[in-house]
């Protein structure tokens, strides 16, 4: 039987303090959702300022706690002031999760000239800058949770997506990287590898190309396509407790479905 998500009661987040990038975007703003409702104080990162206030309003709106810290991944510096403030405003950051990302399409000799630089600066630098700067603070903690939303193509590549398959590979390989230098220092770092989710982009997406909804579930074998909601539980449990001994792991999410 094919199931659909389900709220979670859980409360593993009270207390914390979580900072989330790209969220207000499709996954980023239900992974920004979901740590509040488990009593987070969720710090609202993107660059759209408006969405990032609509975000947070919606949260607190819903009883959560969230706060909203508009600025721009590309700049090193605005990276690395937005986690100090958020550090001096709160006392530490128990949870980062590097979610945003772009997707500039095409192979190599298709790209325009900046669309390597572009990808590399949302989807690699930006995590890493952020976790440069948080990473004293966890260790001083004694803990902290990251976990970066890579992709299943950063584990195998989708054809004609050569700079956004590379920037995720390179994820994947930073996360295992971070996790083995500083498991030691009671930090975990995980990467999440979603397949393809029905985000409201995806929706917008397959509006235009004149196919449903229907026609992308018949292409995954667990019978449909997955939800922002579900990667957002699998982020929560791998910055829960209940994940303690999850260092390093890259975890799928794809209904079993091949990169075709
Ligand atoms: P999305 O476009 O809905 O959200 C991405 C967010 O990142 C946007 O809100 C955008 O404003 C923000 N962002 C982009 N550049 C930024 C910058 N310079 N500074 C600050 N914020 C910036 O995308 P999504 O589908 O929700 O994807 C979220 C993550 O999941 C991405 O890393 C994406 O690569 C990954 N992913 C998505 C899918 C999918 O099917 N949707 C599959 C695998 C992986």
């Amino acid at each position: 039987m094919i199931k659909e998500p389900s709220p979670s009661t859980a409360r593993r987040f009270v207390g914390r303090v979580c900072l989330v990038t790209g969220a207000a975007g499709g996954i980023g703003s239900a992974i920004a959702r979901r740590l509040a409702d488990e009593g987070a104080l969720v710090q609202v990162a993107d660059l759209d300022a408006d969405a990032c206030a609509r975000v947070a309003e919606e949260i607190v709106l819903a009883g959560g706690r969230a706060e909203a810290r508009p600025f721009d991944l590309t700049d090193p510096d605005a990276c690395v002031a937005a986690v100090e403030e958020m550090i001096t405003a709160h006392g530490g950051l128990d949870v980062v999760v590097n979610n945003a990302g772009i997707n500039r399409r095409g192979a190599l000799l298709e790209l325009g000239p900046d669309d390597w630089s572009a990808t590399f600066a949302v989807n690699v630098d930006a995590m890493v800058h952020l976790c440069r700067a948080v990473l004293p603070a966890m260790i001083s903690a004694g803990q902290g949770a990251i976990v970066n939303t890579a992709s299943q193509w950063g584990l195998s590549p989708a054809p004609g997506h050569v700079a956004y398959n590379a920037s995720k590979a390179a994820v994947v390989s930073f996360t295992q990287s971070l996790a083995r230098d500083y498991a030691p220092a009671g930090v975990r770092v995980n990467a999440v590898c979603p397949g393809e989710i029905f985000t409201p982009m995806l929706a917008g997406n397959l509006a235009r190309s004149g196919r449903t909804k229907a026609d992308l579930d018949a292409l995954v074998p667990y019978g449909r396509v997955g939800y922002p909601e579900e990667v957002a539980a699998l982020v929560a449990f791998l910055a829960s407790d209940e994940a303690p001994y999850l260092c390093g792991a890259a975890v799928e999410i794809t209904g079993a479905q091949a990169v075709a």
